[in-house]
């Protein structure tokens, strides 16, 4: 656990979120401010601060998560969504801890801005 990381404290339950599902490993929950109809966050629990530090030790859980993604859209129904990490601040990371955005129930644009 990092201290001071957002998503850290949300994976350990010291900050609240609205979760769709949780194991010991990681976690997806409802974004705070959603980008489309349904917006999901999928973490590892473990600190990886983005995709650019996925090494050949983290990289299970990663593709865990991934397995994860698919049988949690599964379940609420949803058989088109877009998958994104924001990697660095110019690319749009905010939240320093590696995270999944799923986004879906609305039509896309590509590319992203
Ligand atoms: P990014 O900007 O790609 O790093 O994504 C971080 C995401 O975390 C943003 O979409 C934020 O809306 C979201 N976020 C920030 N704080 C919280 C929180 N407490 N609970 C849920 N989502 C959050
Ligand atoms: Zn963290």
């Amino acid at each position: 656990m990092m201290k001071d990381c957002l998503f850290c404290k949300i994976a350990a339950g010291e900050i609240p979120s609205n979760k769709v599902y949780e194991d010991e490993k990681v976690i997806v929950f409802h974004d705070i401010d959603p980008q489309a109809p349904t917006h999901l966050l999928a973490i590892p629990k473990e600190h990886v601060a983005s995709c650019g530090a996925i090494t050949p030790e983290n990289s299970p859980v990663v593709a865990y998560l991934f397995e994860v993604i698919a049988r949690v859209t599964e379940q609420l129904g949803i058989t088109e969504f877009r998958v994104v990490s924001n990697c660095g601040a110019t690319a749009g990371q905010s939240v320093f801890h590696l995270h999944f955005h799923v986004l879906a129930g609305r039509d896309m644009t590509w590319p992203p801005g």
